[in-house]
């Protein structure tokens, strides 16, 4: 703006003086050409020159418009067809995720005709087809997704997702495992390979997966120990049945190492280490758990490893291992239970009613409590009081899958009924 007006300034200064200057020194320019005779005034003549070249500019600068012209248009055009394609894409993309299938197909459509965009059209194709279960037609759109560079991921997802919707796991778990290779990054495809490795028992792939979650940070240092103590002991629960012992106590050694904290760990290894004469080390380490996890399971284990199956000596070796956490209700049960073994009624008596009276009794408690009657005082009436009130006792110690929230007899990497990994808990009586 400035530089305009500098420039308009210096301009009519130039005129003027130009103009002074002709006045003082006036003159006339003649033009004489094929027999024609033009005279004028210096400064008329040199008025008439600026305004022709004035005329000639302006005449240039209408004709570049003219010519443009077309283009302008189809700019116009273009922006018309880019404002409608995108209004497609974005009702596309809620179709998609309202799985509403004849929409999908005219947004897609309504792509193509604005947009020549093959791998849009195509990828909205293949989705309307896998959401209206045309698996023919779906395999065919979602591999021609992979031929394009751009789509080839999507390509892979698609033939996933559709691989699980006919039940072909194994097939899904080897396209997860090449689309890994074109893109190492996606957490989708790193806990994919993860969850259904374990769940098929390939239990190495599994395990090569594990920097890749920690790097993702899909799962942290402490739950990839505990994971990988879990996937020994699946692996080695597997070596065992197919009688190939020497490779699954390595693993359970190994499980061991890592995590003798967990209950499955502890509970996979502590007959074989009795067994093995390390019997102390058994003790040990059920001790240390007990309070963690007062699992009934691992009394039986820890009496094995005193070698006195006197009742009286192992209702004393129950009350060593309860004085860990003396105030469990866990602690309470097996206390009653090992008393009335021993014929110790009165202790019987008060560690089981201390359950009653607290509201922790299970249909268990209420089941010791009737042959306490039976076996004390040959009350058959009493006994079957108490056997009413273990029918109305809700079952609270299990093993229970998170995922379905179906019990299990015991642990299980995998849970039979959901196929869900590493979610079958221990479920006690609550402290
Ligand atoms: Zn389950």
């Amino acid at each position: 703006m400035i530089k305009r007006l500098l420039f308009l300034i210096i301009t009519v200064i130039i005129v003027t003086l130009l103009v002074f200057w002709f006045q003082d020194h006036p003159g006339f320019l003649v033009i004489r050409w094929l027999g024609y005779e033009v005279e004028a005034q210096v400064s008329v003549a040199l008025l008439i020159l600026s305004l022709g070249f004035f005329c000639v500019w302006g005449v240039l600068g209408l004709l570049k418009k003219i010519l443009h012209f077309p283009q302008f248009l189809k700019g116009r055009y273009g922006a018309h067809h880019q404002r409608r394609g995108l209004q497609s894409l974005y009702n596309a993309l809620s179709s998609l995720e309202a799985e509403d299938v004849k929409k999908l197909l005219i947004e897609g459509e309504g792509i193509s005709s604005h947009w020549s965009e093959k791998p849009l059209e195509t990828f909205f194709k293949a989705n309307a087809a896998y959401y209206s279960n045309d698996f023919k037609g779906a395999t065919e759109a979602f591999n021609q997704l992979r031929l394009y560079k751009e789509t080839e991921f999507l390509g892979f997802k698609g033939l996933i997702k559709l691989a699980l919707k006919q039940d072909q796991e194994e097939k899904a778990l080897e396209l997860a495992i090449e689309a890994d290779k074109i893109y190492p990054q996606s957490p989708y495809i790193a806990k994919f390979i993860y969850q259904h490795s374990l769940m098929r028992e390939k239990f190495d792939q599994a395990l090569m997966m594990m920097p890749t979650l920690l790097r993702l940070k899909i799962i942290s240092e402490d739950e990839a120990e505990s994971q990988r103590a879990f996937i020994y002991v699946s692996e080695a629960n597997k070596f065992k049945e197919e009688g190939k012992s020497d490779e699954a106590d390595n693993l359970y050694e190994k499980a061991l190492q890592l995590r003798p904290d967990l209950l499955p760990v502890a509970l996979a290894n502590a007959s074989r280490l009795i067994e093995a004469g390390k019997a102390r080390k058994v003790r040990n380490l059920i001790e240390k758990i007990w309070p963690q996890t007062p699992h009934p399971d691992l009394v039986p284990y820890y009496l094995r490893t005193f070698n006195d199956g006197h009742p009286m000596e192992q209702f004393k070796q129950v009350q060593r291992l309860v004085s860990f956490a003396p105030d469990y209700p866990q602690s309470f049960l097996e206390s009653g239970r090992y008393a009335l073994n021993a014929k110790v009624w009165g202790r019987a008596r008060s560690f089981l009613m201390e359950l009653v009276e607290r509201e922790n009794a299970t249909a268990e408690v209420y089941k010791l409590l009737a042959t306490l009657e039976l076996e004390e005082h040959h009350d058959k009436n009493r006994s079957e009081q108490w056997l009413q009130k273990a029918t109305m006792a809700p079952q609270t110690s299990m093993w229970r899958c998170e995922s379905c929230l179906k019990p299990q007899d015991a642990w299980l990497g995998s849970c039979p009924d959901c196929w869900a990994w590493g979610r079958i808990n221990w479920i006690g009586v609550s402290n």
